[in-house]
């Protein structure tokens, strides 16, 4: 479904932002609830400013988050991340799926360098050849397959 606002433009894109979770509370929110307040009160969703207006917050996507419509009032003009601490148990903010592949993988990548490098470092240099070169193998993929994808995260979580 498509959700749009006069104001705010495309809300599905700023839903999708955070996998369709209160950036808040990490729950998630149902975006038919969207600013439907008279049906579902503190759980209807609501657009959450990251940088309050108060403090000149702009309407910009980037500054946009989806939030329920009651951790949206209980936050006011708090810093997201003591909400979160509050709600959530932890300061870092949902991610979109996309984010969180990119983010594994990179994991992964960096995994496999780093079990390379061991693995090299700990081969026997006269007997154990073909063993070394496997390992020097999986470095250099672990370390282009993980720089690659942090770069690529890095990118998609700017
Ligand atoms: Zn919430």
């Amino acid at each position: 479904m498509i959700v749009y606002s006069k104001r705010y433009g495309d809300v599905d894109a700023i839903w999708r932002r955070t996998n369709g979770k209160c950036h808040l509370c990490h729950e998630g929110v149902g975006l038919h609830t969207y600013g439907c307040l008279s049906l579902y009160g503190g759980e209807a969703g609501s657009v959450d400013h990251l940088v309050p207006q108060y403090f000149g917050g702009t309407d910009h996507f980037d500054n946009l988050r989806i939030a329920h419509q009651r951790c949206n009032s209980g936050r006011g003009i708090r810093d997201p991340d003591e909400v979160r601490l509050e709600l959530a148990g932890r300061l870092d903010e949902p991610r979109s799926a996309g984010q969180e592949v990119l983010r594994a993988v990179a994991i992964t990548g960096g995994g496999a360098a780093v079990g390379g490098l061991i693995a090299l470092a700990t081969a026997d240099p006269v007997v154990d050849e073909t063993s070394r070169q496997r390992a020097r193998n999986r470095v250099i993929a672990g370390s282009v397959a993980g720089g690659l994808l942090c770069l690529l995260a890095a990118l998609a979580t700017r």
